[in-house]
This record gives structure tokens, C-alpha cells and sequence, in this order.
């Protein structure tokens, strides 16, 4: 469900302090930002709920790469108590399985208990892109369609390539775990592109429960091995760019790419903020964004622009299709698009993906071409997938 950010109510994101994950502590402080989400949402009796919490490695307890056990189940538990009549825990790790992570974490018996299923994303999409959105292939998992509600449970962590995520860079795991790869290979270093795409992928989610956990978050090198930090609080808001809009600041980071480019784009939703004020020290920003990718993946910048061209599919011109109008250069944002003898001419090292060629075209001449390598890879992802699911792993 979309929130109400166009002349609706303005959002209002709320904080409450919680200096532990202990149920005294929690539970208090996940109803207080949960309470007006629910409200701004006239409730969710009679509704499904998804949730989708950022899930990693669970390697001890309160692992800073997950969002904690506790706070999936008690907001499981909320949703349930207020009358949802189904919640499910939705996630794609990049590389255990869901009911492995949540195994580790010692809650599967507990949601199965609450009968609240959990899986992996398997039904991915390509998804009608809204009004405002400028990359028009992303592939998305479908399953958050078969929900009234997604919620969206994010950890506040520090990131290599992004500074921090929090709720929008959380809904990235709902792109498929090769297409994330092709993602952060295709963009190298240019963030904005790919703090875009995160925001095509936020104005096509627009999850409408939104909570940030910071009790202890991860600061230095994020976004998997990083050192837990005592932060204490939780953020929550029927909408998530409103929430990293106001939780950024008070985690020390004032210049997010992601919130600037939001901000250009004119999406940063009018918000208020309400609730515990919280004072903390910033956070330990990780090292410069240099070769480090997602997953603490480095490769050296050739090998990369290799791996870009064979890992995501490319735009690849029909040309008996086109008729020459030019429209696809127009429409072309990096200008990478030539007409050459009547033709549009592709420049591959400039394109940046975003298929906006392809939409505008009118002939349907131009359509996303996967490299083989890219196929292949796919494949294992889904051979690996599937053994894990055999196995429980
Ligand atoms: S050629 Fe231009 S419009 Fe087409 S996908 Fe590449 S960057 Fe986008
Ligand atoms: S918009 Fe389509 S028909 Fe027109 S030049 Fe581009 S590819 Fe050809």
C-alpha cells in the first residue's frame, strides 16, 4: 500500500530509545514507533503482512548484519496481536537461506509456532515501473504483491559503497542475488546511479510499515564486517526515504548520496519527527568507497569493467524493427546513444542500463539482451538455492 505523501497527512517519523533487545525494553519501544504507522493505515485488521527484514549472516548473537531475532518476532507478534490476518517473514540473503539464518538465530520455532511462515524470494519479475522511476528492467521478487502490507525491517549499518543503509538500501534484497551483483558491477563508482536505482526500487515498493533497528547497529566496515555499536534506539514511519531522511542525521551522516539524490529528485516527503530525542555519537564511517562492492567482494577496477560487460543485460537494437526516429537517443540520460547512419549506435561503456531506450521506443525495437555469462551464473544461483533448500543450509 502506497503511503499518503502527496497532499495526504504529513509523515511522521517517530524514535524511541531502547538500550537492549530484552522484551522489557523492546516491546515498548517497537509499539511506540509501530502504534502511529498503524494508525496512519487505519490498522491491519483483516490484512497480510510481509516482512522483510535485512537478513546477512547471523554469526553471534545481536550480529550487527542482521536485524535482530527479537524485533522480528515481537513485530510479528504486533501485527498479529492487531489483527493481520497473515504475516510472513520474506528475505533473500546473499548466502544462507532464510530458514538457515532464522535457524542460527534460534526464532524458526517460534515463528512456526506464531504460524508465521518464512522463505526465500523465488518469483522474480520484471515489475510495471510507477510515474518517476529511471531505470525501467529491474527484475523484482513478485511475492511482496501478494501482501496487503510490506514491512520493512532494516538494520542501521554503515555501508562501503552507500555510507549507511537503512530502509530503502534494505528493500535491494528484493532484486535478485545475480542482478545485485551485475548491479554494483555495472555502476562502479558512480553511486548516484546507484542510489537511483535504489529509489526506483523504493517508489515501486513504497513499503508502509518502516522500522530502523539502531539498539546495536554497525559502524566502521559495513555492510558485513563491521563492529556492533550501542546506539540504543529505534526509528520508525509509514514511510521509509522520510525515515532515512530523519535517522541519517542522528547517526552522524549529514551528506548520504542516496538522500541527495532523493532530494534532487524532489521525493524526500514532508515529515515531522516525534517521540525520544536522541543524542549518540556518530558513527565510524567505513573507508572511502574505493574497490569494496556489497559482500566484501573487492575487485581490481579492469577485472570490474570486465565483470560489468558480462554480467548484466544489455540494451541491443532490432534494426529491422527501427525506423530511424531518433527517440531513443533523445530519451537517453548519459548520452550514450548515437544515431549513426540512420541507426541508433550503442555505447556500452557509457550505457548505464536504465532501459530508458527501450521504453520510449516506439516500434519495440530495442529490448535487454542477457550475456551468457550472465545465464550461467543465473543458473548456479538457482542450482545453489535449490541444494541449500534441500539441505536446510
Ligand atoms: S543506451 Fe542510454 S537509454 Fe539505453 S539503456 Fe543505455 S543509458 Fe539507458
Ligand atoms: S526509438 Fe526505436 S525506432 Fe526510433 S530510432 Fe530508436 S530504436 Fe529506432
Amino acid at each position: 500500500m502506497t503511503p499518503q505523501t502527496d497532499g495526504g497527512a504529513k509523515i511522521q517519523t517517530v524514535f524511541a530509545r531502547c538500550p537492549d533487545y530484552s522484551e522489557a525494553n523492546l516491546r515498548p519501544a517497537l509499539e511506540a514507533v509501530l502504534s502511529p504507522q498503524l494508525r496512519y493505515h487505519g490498522g491491519v485488521r483483516g490484512r497480510s503482512v510481509m516482512l522483510k527484514p535485512n537478513l546477512l549472516a547471523w554469526r553471534r548473537e545481536h550480529d550487527p548484519a542482521c536485524v535482530d531475532p527479537r524485533i522480528i518476532v515481537e513485530t510479528a507478534k504486533i501485527f498479529l496481536d492487531s489483527g493481520a490476518s497473515r504475516v510472513a517473514v520474506m528475505e533473500n540473503p546473499a548466502v544462507q537461506s532464510v530458514p538457515a539464518i532464522l535457524r542460527a538465530m534460534g526464532i524458526d520455532e517460534e515463528l512456526k509456532k506464531l504460524d508465521v511462515p518464512f522463505a526465500g524470494f523465488r518469483d522474480y519479475r520484471k515489475t510495471e515501473p510507477p510515474e518517476g522511476v529511471r531505470f525501467h528492467d529491474l527484475e523484482i521478487a513478485a511475492e511482496y504483491r501478494d501482501f496487503d502490507f510490506t514491512a520493512d525491517l532494516a538494520k542501521a549499518k554503515t555501508h562501503g559503497m552507500m555510507t549507511l543503509t537503512m530502509c530503502v538500501k534494505n528493500l535491494f534484497g528484493l532484486v535478485n542475488g545475480s542482478a545485485r551483483l551485475g548491479w554494483h558491477l555495472s555502476v562502479g563508482r558512480d553511486f548516484d546511479c546507484f542510489a537511483d536505482m535504489l529509489l526506483d526500487l523504493y517508489l515501486t515498493i513504497r513499503p508502509a510499515f518502516n522500522i530502523l533497528d539502531a539498539v546495536v547497529a554497525m559502524e566502521g566496515n559495513g555492510p558485513g564486517s563491521g563492529s556492533p555499536v550501542n546506539c540504543g534506539f529505534l526509528c520508525g514511519a509509514p514511510d521509509a526515504l522520510a525515515l532515512d531522511a530523519a535517522a541519517a542525521p542522528v547517526l552522524g551522516v549529514d551528506d548520504l548520496v542516496l538522500l541527495k539524490r532523493a532530494e534532487a529528485r524532489g521525493l524526500i516527503p514532508d515529515f515531522s519527527t516525534a517521540g525520544d530525542e536522541i543524542r549518540i555519537p556518530p558513527l565510524v564511517l567505513p573507508d572511502p568507497p574505493d574497490t569494496m562492492l556489497e559482500w566484501g567482494l573487492a575487485l581490481p577496477p579492469l577485472f570490474r569493467g570486465f565483470m560489468r560487460e558480462h554480467l548484466i543485460a544489455k540494451p541491443v537494437l532490432d534494426p529491422e524493427k527501427c525506423v530511424g526516429c531518433g527517440l531513443c537517443v533523445k530519451m537517453c540520460p548519459p548520452k550514450s546513444l548515437r544515431l549513426q547512419d540512420g541507426k541508433p549506435a550503442f555505447r556500452y561503456n557509457e550505457c548505464i542500463r536504465c532501459y530508458c531506450c527501450q521504453e520510449h521506443c516506439p516500434k519495440g525495437a530495442i529490448r535487454p539482451k542477457r550475456p551468457f555469462s550472465m545465464r550461467v551464473l543465473e543458473a548456479m544461483e538457482r542450482g545453489i538455492r535449490t541444494a541449500f533448500l534441500r539441505t536446510g543450509h
